[in-house]
């Protein structure tokens, strides 16, 4: 019998980067995802001073990514939607105008309060729904802690401005999360506007329009004036047809918290996205080491809805207590259920506290010392799969020590703009299966970048977690 590293690490409760720096040390060179035998297993759960007590103990716990639901129960959901670019181009313009283009459409009036997340239906009654998360920093976040929740990206861009840093940043993000964007050239109304500019810049980080024979959608708006918005929302729908997105409504809801605070009048109260499944007022829940009961459902129109499904942004009234972005929410059986998970989780959160706590002001001061080295690295690759693949086994590579940081990842050709990122960083490139073009060959000689280049993931880890080993000397 075999099991991968990181499903034995989470029914010991201990860091899947524990096991795997104990199996490096065993002269074992494996990633959280791969299997090991049922005696080396056995040999870490000694090691690690574990019993067999503990492995049922954990299975307490719910793992929510784990079932997945069978084909035929999956129904097509709306798209979700995060608007991201560089600071004043337009995002919260076109958030406004954009849920304006719903209330004047819908039913409108009497909206008081509403939530920052929104759904807004096309002239053809599609369905779309659109995060409001404050910049890519957010995006990356969740995306960190496994939620990714956007399907799609517009890319706003002032026409007037052109491709700032963040404007770059935006693109690195969402290429390296593998969702497809949209460009939204923004303030078009302005007389200096010169949207070609934007669309020809926009190359040099290969991010290539329809009109120039790429596969990027495009479209002229001004969030100001209102107009073309509706064209905005057709792609996008467009866009979310080919990505055939879907979702299992008829089952226990499980949705991502995108915000939460604690309300005066309301008590706590979270912003969540239902990833799939039907939360319905009176379930029982659990979000991070919190049970609850759902209190209330309120709707992006501030009114209170019964239930609510896939891809529906709503508020969550009932929560013991404030959790964090990109916390699960899951519905339970019943509260027994609940409570028993959320208290596991507690008690495990408690016990890695208090390993974590230094005993004495020497133990501090060495923490304090002791920075946790950064590893950082440039990776191209052939195929999405590859990109995520990679992140993944180098993420695991990480450990208290010494963490790898992916500053690019993408699709493609080893280019100049991954070459000046690494130089500027002093990353190496890692590239899979993949060469780089000619002018970036020409920019590696010249500055001195360090390429790698790999068709097996394995040996890619295994030089990696070498190079990591050397990086931190001998002394440690
Ligand atoms: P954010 O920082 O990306 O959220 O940008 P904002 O939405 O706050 O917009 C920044 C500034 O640009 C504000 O003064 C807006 O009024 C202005 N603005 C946004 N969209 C347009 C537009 O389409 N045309 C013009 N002329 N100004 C715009």
């Amino acid at each position: 019998e075999a099991i991968t590293v990181g499903e034995l690490a989470k029914r010991m409760g201990e860091k899947g980067a524990d096991l795997v720096k104990e199996l490096f040390n065993l002269d074992m060179m494996v990633t959280v995802n791969q299997t090991i035998d049922q005696d080396t297993a056995e040999l870490l759960v000694d090691q690690f001073g574990h019993n067999i007590e503990r492995v049922s103990e954990a299975d307490v716990d719910i793992d929510t990514a784990e079932d997945q639901d069978p084909e035929e129960t999956l129904k097509p959901r709306p798209p979700v939607v995060t608007i991201m670019g560089h600071v004043d181009h337009g995002k919260t313009s076109l958030l406004d105008a954009l849920r304006g283009t719903n209330v004047t459409r819908g039913e409108a009036g009497g909206i008081t309060q509403h939530i920052g997340s929104y759904q807004v239906t096309t002239k053809d009654g599609q369905k779309i729904t659109f995060l409001d998360t404050p910049g890519h920093a957010a995006f990356t976040e969740m995306r960190q802690r496994g939620a990714n929740v956007t399907d799609i990206v517009v890319l706003v861009v002032a026409a007037d401005d052109g491709i700032m840093p963040q404007t770059i940043e935006a693109i690195n993000h969402t290429k390296a999360a593998g969702v497809p964007m949209i460009v939204a050239i923004n303030k078009m109304d302005k007389p200096e506007a010169n949207p070609d500019n934007i669309r020809t810049r926009l190359l040099e980080h290969e991010v290539i329009v329809e009109s120039m024979s790429g596969d990027v959608q495009d479209v002229e708006i001004s969030a100001k004036e209102k107009t073309n918005l509706d064209e905005l929302l057709e792609k996008i729908a467009l866009q979310a047809e080919l990505l055939e997105l879907k979702a299992r409504p008829d089952r226990m809801a499980e949705a991502r918290v995108i915000e939460a605070q604690l309300d005066k009048g309301r008590g706590p109260v979270a912003t969540v996205l239902i990833t799939r499944g039907t939360l319905k007022r009176g379930d029982t829940f659990v979000v991070g080491t919190q049970s609850g009961r759902v209190r209330a459902i309120v709707n992006d129109q501030g009114k209170q809805i019964k239930e609510a499904g896939p891809a529906m942004p709503v508020e969550v009234l009932g929560l013991g207590g404030v959790p964090r972005a990109g916390d699960v929410l899951a519905v339970v059986e019943n509260e027994q259920r609940a409570r028993e998970v959320a208290q596991y989780r507690q008690e495990k959160a408690t016990e890695k506290r208090t390993a974590l706590a230094p005993t004495n002001f020497d133990t501090m001061f060495n923490n304090i010392a002791s920075d946790v080295v950064e590893f950082p690295v440039v990776v191209k690759a052939d195929v999405q799969g590859s990109v995520e693949a990679i992140n993944t086994a180098l993420h695991n590579l990480s450990n208290d020590l010494i963490k790898v940081r992916v500053l690019h990842a993408g699709v493609g050709a080893i280019t100049e703009s991954d070459v000046s990122l690494a130089a500027a960083s002093g990353a190496p490139i890692i590239g899979f299966n993949v060469r780089p073009n000619a002018k970036a060959r020409e920019l590696v000689k010249r500055d001195g970048v360090e390429m790698k280049y790999y068709d097996v993931i394995y040996h890619l880890t295994e030089e990696i977690a070498k190079e990591m080993a050397g990086e931190l000397g001998p002394e440690r």
